[in-house]
């Protein structure tokens, strides 16, 4: 039986890149070494992890005066990480956060304490379009209505949350704003390499890389250039991205076999059509399942439809119930990890870049057939 895992992360990687390390564990390219055995300062993995860097530049076209580098600790550690690297950065030593769901309040709470953080804007109440009714972190405040400090060391957004299913599918033009000075700090983690995205925008773009990039153990960071070099005192060396910067990744052990994994995603990313090829499949993913909810009454996604994430998909059962009864056809199908996140409940379809629309249309027939026998 076909599997379909739509687990939120640590998530489905290519089939063909688990296929090549297994191919490959043994034994890395003749070298007689697993790559989990070699020296981190060697020139296999050194070529393994530029590799890795170089492919990802090409991707995401990211321009040199942006540093990439390969960290530890995740998003969450990042969430200090760049307080710690970034408020100095500008006299005034704030930040400015904008509060869309868990991960940007988390983000945010983190912050706090490092310095003085302002709330730019929040969803974090119900509101109305149209004369429909949107809850709590199901929508995104309009750009016009977030009040930037002008003084801010950056901004930061979560671009996409990955337990509300909301994302921004724009940034804002900070100059039209009014606050040209203030960086874009972005927590990119579930949905960066889904499409092609201007780089420059950004002063800092960061992503634990166990959704759409590889396996656990790996945060992604870009940053530019002219923002390293202030870190605070007290930021441990091995987080101070100047030191990662300048030593390509191996200021200390990095964490080698994840780089490898994920320089495996990047080839299979450029050798599939690059990230113009990834848009056009995963929005033809999301639409597939985004239809078959919004066909149904039984089913419901409570997102603004200008906001519904094309990588995760939140979604009730109506009658709650059948909850149990839903999650155990699905999985005697081989549809797995469907589950919601435990602090909204119902369900969750995380369909990364890995995952093929065929895996989404096994999913939309059980939905179809679900409703059938229970609706
Ligand atoms: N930000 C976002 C958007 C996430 O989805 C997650 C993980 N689900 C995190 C931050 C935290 O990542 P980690 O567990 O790697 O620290």
């Amino acid at each position: 039986m076909a599997v379909w895992n739509f687990s939120a992360g640590p998530s489905k990687l290519p089939t063909e890149v688990l296929e090549q390390a297994a191919a490959e564990m043994l034994d890395w390219h003749g070298s007689g070494m697993s790559v989990m055995e070699m020296s981190h300062r060697g020139a296999e993995f050194t070529q393994i992890c530029d590799e890795a860097e170089d492919d990802l530049r090409t991707l995401m076209a990211i321009p040199d005066d942006y540093a990439v580098m390969f960290m530890q600790g995740g998003a969450t550690a990042e969430n200090a990480i760049i307080p710690m690297n970034l408020l100095e950065t500008r006299p005034a030593k704030t930040a400015d956060y904008v509060l869309t769901g868990s991960w940007s309040v988390k983000s945010y709470k983190e912050a706090q304490r490092f310095g003085q953080i302002n709330v730019a804007a929040t969803s974090k109440s119900v509101r109305e379009f149209e004369g429909k009714t949107y809850g709590e972190f199901c929508w995104v405040p309009d750009v016009n209505e977030w009040k930037v400090n002008p003084e801010a060391s950056y901004l930061h957004i979560c671009t996409n949350e990955t337990i509300g299913g909301v994302e921004m599918f724009e940034m804002p033009n900070m100059a039209n704003l009014g606050v040209a000075d203030v960086p874009l700090a972005l927590d990119m983690s579930s949905h960066i390499l889904a499409r092609p995205f201007d780089v420059t925008q950004a002063g800092l773009i960061y992503a634990g890389a166990q959704k759409n990039a590889g396996p656990a153990g790996v945060t992604i960071v870009i940053v530019k250039r002219d923002l390293l070099g202030k870190a605070m005192p007290y930021c441990p060396s091995a987080f101070d991205f100047a030191n990662v910067a300048a030593e390509r990744s191996r200021f200390n052990t990095p964490p080698t076999y994840s780089i490898y994994i994920c320089g495996l995603v990047f080839k299979w990313l450029l050798k599939n059509g690059g990230l113009t090829a990834m848009a056009a499949r995963n929005q033809a993913k999301a639409d597939c399942l985004y239809n078959a909810l919004d066909a149904s009454d039984f089913y419901h996604n409570m997102v603004h439809p200008a906001y519904r994430s094309q990588m995760n998909v939140p979604f009730i059962l109506r009658d709650e119930s059948l909850n149990s009864a839903f999650l155990e056809g699905a999985k005697q199908r081989g549809l797995l990890a469907l589950k919601g996140h435990k602090s909204v409940g119902g369900m969750r379809a995380s369909i990364y870049n890995a995952m093929p629309l065929e895996g989404v249309q096994a999913l939309v027939d059980y939905l179809k057939e679900f409703e059938r026998s229970h609706g």
